[in-house]
């Protein structure tokens, strides 16, 4: 039996390792009769762990409400975002339980197929969901259908648009969608859209409840998360902790600099907050008073030698090349906004004036794109012009600091070597 004090509860089990079905069974075994999922669901309160936080009964409900009997449910377990590993390991973990979860979906809206989406690059992550899968069609569990995709990695492809345009089309394009929330379609049939991560929590509500969920996490945030920690730490990690723990807390388990430079919170697209910003409880609510969020669950820690100005202008540069360049914001504004960070970077004659460029281009960039890559840019160069405004200051005076001199960096982008191969710098 799992009591509600335990953390991890996702994570459960030896990470890296799968649980086979029956250690599933097992180790998952019901507390608790539930005898409508949708209002358990509400009760419980989850919501969407792949970033915009949306709360995932209402997100059901309205694909429930459409008509058809041909729907799906999508587990996107694409982790676009570069830092981010979590549901790569909670899928090398407990594949059942993100299954589970996507059944009773499935379940909820009227589907009867299940679609696991997983980037074709990561062969451990595809083959432990593939014997997943057919440990279930054995057992023919609820008489729901799964099937496995494995879209290519990029940036852009883990955005639900996006992978809904790749099940249609085998294209990674974002769609334009004026009215949020909406319901995208799969050859012409409503699906629902969730992240491995979310799916796991249903899974859990599921087996043990609204009022055993509740009781770690916050009032508006219930529930543990996955954080993917990279930068300043030993080694890159993925640790589990109850919504609402202090950010002091989170980097002393991932064994992190516990006094950084800054952090950046929520991914790429995400933004920078002060590193003396420990202090704060790692939830929507307490990030929202200094402008950041929990997003998709990535925390990059920047280390005390780190130039922020140098990390931005990496990962703007690698997020320009990301887009599909389908929008004028991500064809035009976000190579210029990296060559502009370039300037102030290197602490050019031109710096200054990059300076002011790159306030003017965030004006007319945000809320230009067909989706919010580009707003997710603006975003993190915004925080970067604010959090590391003395150090923008002294490049944009040439005097460049020793970090910035060294190029030495905490952020990895990736490069796609083959089609298959992703290789990190
Ligand atoms: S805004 Fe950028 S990433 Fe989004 S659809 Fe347009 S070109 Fe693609």
């Amino acid at each position: 039996m799992i009591h509600a004090e335990d953390v991890p509860r996702l994570l459960r089990g030896t990470p890296g390792t799968p649980l086979g079905w029956s250690e599933h069974q097992a180790a998952f075994a019901t507390t608790t009769q539930v005898t409508s999922l949708l209002d358990e669901l509400d009760a419980a309160g989850v919501t969407g762990r792949g970033g915009a936080a949306f709360p995932t009964a209402r997100k059901a409900r309205l694909v429930r409400s459409q008509r058809g009997h041909h729907k799906s449910v999508i587990v996107n377990a694409m982790e676009g975002e570069p830092a981010s590993h979590k549901d790569a390991l909670l899928l090398s973990t407990n594949p059942h339980l993100v299954l589970d979860g996507a059944e009773i979906l499935a379940t909820i809206i009227g589907a009867r197929r299940v679609v696991v989406c997983v980037a074709r690059n990561d062969n451990r992550v595809v083959a432990h969901v593939n014997r997943a899968i057919h440990e279930r069609t054995r057992r023919r569990l609820r008489g729901i259908e799964f099937e496995l995709q494995t879209p290519p990695w990029r940036y852009v492809a883990g955005e639900e648009s996006a992978l809904v345009h790749w099940l249609n089309d085998h294209e990674s394009l974002p769609q334009y969608r004026p009215q949020r929330p909406d319901v995208l379609q799969v050859n012409g049939h409503p699906v629902l859209v969730d992240n491995a991560e979310t799916c796991a929590n249903v899974g859990l509500v599921a087996r043990f409840g609204a009022p055993w969920y509740r009781a770690l996490g916050t009032e508006r945030q219930p529930g543990t998360t996955l954080v993917s920690v990279t930068g300043a730490v030993e080694r890159p990690t993925v640790i589990e902790v109850a919504l609402g723990t202090p950010l002091r807390t989170v980097l002393s388990l991932a064994g992190a600099d516990p006094a950084p430079r800054a952090m950046l919170l929520g991914g790429y697209g995400g933004s920078w907050i002060p590193g003396e910003r420990v202090d704060l409880n790692y939830d929507n609510e307490s990030l929202a008073s200094i402008g950041a969020s929990v997003g998709a669950g990535v925390l990059c820690v920047l280390g005390r030698d780190g130039c922020g100005v140098v990390e931005t202008e990496r990962v703007v540069r690698w997020m320009a090349n990301e887009s599909a360049r389908q929008c004028g914001p991500c064809a035009f504004g976000l190579p210029a906004m990296g060559e502009d960070l370039a300037q102030l970077s290197a602490a050019t004659r031109d710096a200054k004036l990059a300076h002011e460029r790159l306030i003017e281009r965030g004006a007319a960039i945000i809320g230009r794109g067909a989706c919010h890559h580009p707003d997710g840019v603006v975003r993190l160069v915004r925080s970067a012009l604010d959090v590391f405004a003395d150090d923008v200051a002294a490049h944009a005076r040439r005097e460049p600091c020793a970090a910035a001199q060294t190029k030495r960096h905490f952020l990895s982008v990736p490069r796609l070597e083959q089609e298959h191969e992703l290789v990190w710098e």
